[in-house]
């Protein structure tokens, strides 16, 4: 079973996906770590994001660097989403997503084009959305309980700004695939939300594939 999962920063897909993993007893990848080790090693090598050949010099990367904390800096993620327009950087990190995907048993991921790009045959699709305002409080409140000193307008600029780049892009945009399912976190718990998406995929695949059906 293919289950794939995507949404905007700070959506909840990222808890949810690796709840459903878990869940389900399927293997799991964030594809949005590749883009950000491309964004981690492209400032390694002092290039430039918006240029598309700099940025593709930058996907060879090793895999070991997707344990990296350095990669889930807000820093990083603004640039996976500027080097992520490439079609290039798209292309050379499609092959990796899709072989995880096909493999046998099935698989989680997690994204922006899982369900559209990806796997569209995947046997369940979720998008998973919330307010800007809402995505911007968590984002506020991760970071404080982290101790780094944030500005909550500032968080909910950078949250509009990567919405925007990631949705217009020409090339495998955000948006939910014509068969996906919608869940919307805004006002649910993080444990309310990840019952939801069980049910969903339960209800999509009529509970065949529950694990730990608990
Ligand atoms: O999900 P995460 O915030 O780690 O992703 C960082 C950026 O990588 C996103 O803002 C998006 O621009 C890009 N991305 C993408 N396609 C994916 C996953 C992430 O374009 N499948």
């Amino acid at each position: 079973m293919i289950i794939a999962v995507d949404g905007p920063t700070a959506s909840g897909k990222g808890t949810i996906s690796k709840r459903l993993a878990k869940h389900f007893a399927l293997p799991f990848l964030d594809t949005g770590l590749l883009y950000r080790a491309v964004g981690w090693t492209l400032q390694q090598q002092g290039g430039d994001p918006d240029n598309p050949a700099d940025a593709l010099a930058a996907c060879n990367f090793e895999s070991s660097l997707l344990d990296d904390p350095a990669l889930r800096s807000e820093d990083i993620g603004g640039l996976a989403s500027r080097v992520s327009v490439h079609p290039p950087v798209r292309r050379a990190l499609d092959k990796r997503q899709k072989d995880f995907a096909g493999q046998p048993g099935g698989a989680v991921l997690d994204g922006r084009d899982i369900g559209t790009v990806i796997a569209p045959d995947a046997d369940v699709k979720l998008f998973v959305t919330a307010s800007s305002e809402a995505r911007a409080v968590r984002r506020f409140e991760e970071m404080k309980r982290r101790g780094q000193q944030v500005d909550f307008e500032d968080i909910l600029a950078d949250i509009l700004q990567r919405d925007e780049r990631d949705q217009n892009r020409a090339t495998a945009p955000l948006k939910p695939a014509a068969d996906a399912v919608l869940l919307d976190t805004t006002n649910l718990t993080i444990d309310a939300a990840i019952q939801q998406a069980i049910a969903l995929v339960n209800a999509k695949t009529s509970g065949r594939r529950d694990k730990d059906p608990a």
